[in-house]
């Protein structure tokens, strides 16, 4: 039994073109045959006629929160709610996020292990959602940013340590704490946190691993101790020089810059309930996101998609927005599209799997009605995502 979209325009996230008239056969979970030729049809296989629709692989975000709403009361609230609540909150995040057209997402810090407790209920088909990358708990230094949900270690073997255990609990990235950030009291998102030998400490035992690492890095000295000390992938990248733009290049060190976190906390201030000292935070570091963003766009670095999605205002379902806001800093659509498929996937190490339509991957994809190369918008206003599939099964229509 097929799955079969005809007549399609499929931009397949290769870098390729649109081509238009294509058939894309998929079977169990996955792509089986991409072709402009007839395709033979059985009995009992299910065609969808995609004439006039635009299709293309499903998203990826590389950075969200599971656990956490958005909502501003539930930021501080939620803090100590027990874990059976939060982790079907988790659920119902991560339907939200496929709804909207992502259909993989990388966890980014959830406390003890909730995200593969959600990501095991997926893959037994108890709840539907986007497919989970997990990170367990991030590393931090006693009191560093996240210390709350965290594995707080001081020193070399307390962090290689803390990394072995987020190894043995299966995680698929390690997220260490490189400086301060925007949500914690009391710390200063310029400051930096553990050090470049703490931090190689944690990624050299990811990496024996086979794993990839993540740093929360947002001032310019704890990003370049993270840099240096190997680490994979850089999120939020707020102060970056021109320094740093050579060290990333050199060791194709990705951004994942999160535009859309600080821009609800902006947007929404104090008056949507956001505590103050975030408010304050995030306005103060606004414009030099945003001209980091642009600096790493010229330089030519990585950039993959992530919202941060859970941080306030930033809502599951919405994460399309980051796509906006990269090509209203200079980003062509194309470039945001790739962002958010191809680049992703090679950045979270699934390129093997997802972010592109080939024969082979997992049939992940989304019929749109419109062109988002000409309007990106279509992907946040949603309604134009008539059909996701995931894992070569239908599971959103609208
Ligand atoms: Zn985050």
């Amino acid at each position: 039994m097929k799955l079969i979209v005809k007549n399609a325009s499929l931009w397949d996230g290769t870098g390729s073109p649109v081509q238009a008239g294509m058939t894309i056969v998929m079977a169990e979970d996955k792509f089986v045959s991409i072709t402009q030729e007839d395709v033979e049809i059985k009995e009992g296989d299910t065609v969808i006629d995609a004439q006039g629709k635009f299709v293309m692989p499903g998203m990826i975000d590389c950075h969200v929160h599971v656990t956490s709403t958005g909502q501003p009361k539930d930021i501080t609230g939620n803090q100590n709610a027990p874990e059976a609540y939060l982790a079907l909150i988790g659920a119902q995040m991560i339907q939200r996020d496929l709804e909207a057209g992502f259909t993989t997402v990388r966890n980014m810090g959830t406390k003890n292990f909730m995200d593969i407790s959600i990501q095991k209920a997926w893959q037994e088909g108890r709840i539907k959602g986007a497919r989970i990358l997990t990170s367990g708990p991030c590393i931090t230094m006693t009191g560093g940013h996240g210390w709350m949900g965290g594995l707080q270690s001081d020193g070399q073997d307390e962090c290689r340590k803390s990394a072995r255990l987020l190894l043995r609990n299966g995680v698929e990235v390690v997220k260490i704490m490189a400086t301060g950030g925007v949500m914690t009291p009391g710390v200063e998102p310029g400051s930096p946190q553990l050090t470049e030998a703490e931090i190689r400490a944690a990624v050299e035992e990811a990496h024996k691993a086979g794993r990839k690492t993540a740093t929360h890095a947002q001032g310019t000295e704890g990003i370049k101790n993270a840099v240096r000390a190997g680490i994979d992938t850089v999120e939020h990248g707020i102060f970056l020089d021109e320094e740093l733009l050579v060290m990333m290049k050199e060791r194709n060190t990705a951004l994942v810059p999160t535009l859309v976190a600080p821009y609800h906390i902006n947007q929404g201030g104090v008056a949507a309930g956001i505590p103050e000292y975030a408010v304050a935070k995030a306005s103060q570091v606004a414009a030099s996101h945003l001209n980091s963003f642009k600096m790493a766009l010229q330089a030519g670095l990585t950039i993959a998609l992530g919202t941060d999605a859970g941080t306030p205002l930033n809502f599951h379902g919405e994460n399309a927005l980051e796509l906006q806001l990269m090509t209203e800093n200079g980003m062509s659509n194309e470039q945001a599209l790739l962002a958010a498929t191809k680049t992703a996937s090679e950045v979270i190490d699934r390129a093997d799997l997802i972010g592109s339509v080939e024969v082979g991957k997992l049939a992940d994809l989304l019929i749109i009605e419109g062109n988002p190369l000409e309007d990106i918008s279509l992907l946040v206003k949603k309604d134009p995502i008539k059909i996701i599939i995931q894992n070569g099964k239908v599971v959103h229509t609208r």
